[in-house]
């Protein structure tokens, strides 16, 4: 197994822990957010405050498809996959992609906590308006 895909299990095995500590006590602990820092860094932080500004918005449309907006600390909203960690905005292309000294970017991350946290608030779209979202990525 490479470097990437050991990171990689070990960030969804961290993700499986938070989902498991959200069901039993609605909460996390200090020792699981210690381990989620070790691996993002300020990017938790980044991402535990767009959570509390509920900024990750789960986009459903008339036929079933969906995709993850997150809104950036700069207003810009951004559309997420979380399940191939991509995402629109230039961290995703610079820090992941380009320099690998990250993971996944803040708004990912963002978005898997508050899948795994089972908080995403939803909203309609039509299947015209998700046509041209998905058609805009890259
Ligand atoms: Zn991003």
């Amino acid at each position: 197994m490479n470097r990437v895909a050991d990171i990689s299990s070990v960030v969804a095995g961290l993700l499986q822990v938070v989902e498991q500590q959200q069901q039993a006590s609605a909460t996390l602990t200090p020792e699981l957010l210690n381990s989620l820092h070790l691996i993002h860094g300020q990017s938790l932080t980044n991402a535990l405050d767009l959570i509390d500004r509920r900024k990750v918005v789960k986009l459903v449309s008339s036929s079933g498809r969906w995709v993850y907006q997150v809104t950036g600390s700069s207003g810009t909203p951004y559309i997420c996959l979380p399940h191939s960690i991509f995402c629109q905005c230039p961290a995703f292309k610079f820090s992941v992609l380009k320099r690998r000294d990250s993971v996944i970017c803040k708004h990912v991350l963002a978005a898997c906590i508050s899948i795994a946290m089972g908080g995403v608030e939803e909203k309609s779209v039509s299947d015209e308006h998700m046509k041209a979202i998905l058609s805009h990525l890259y």
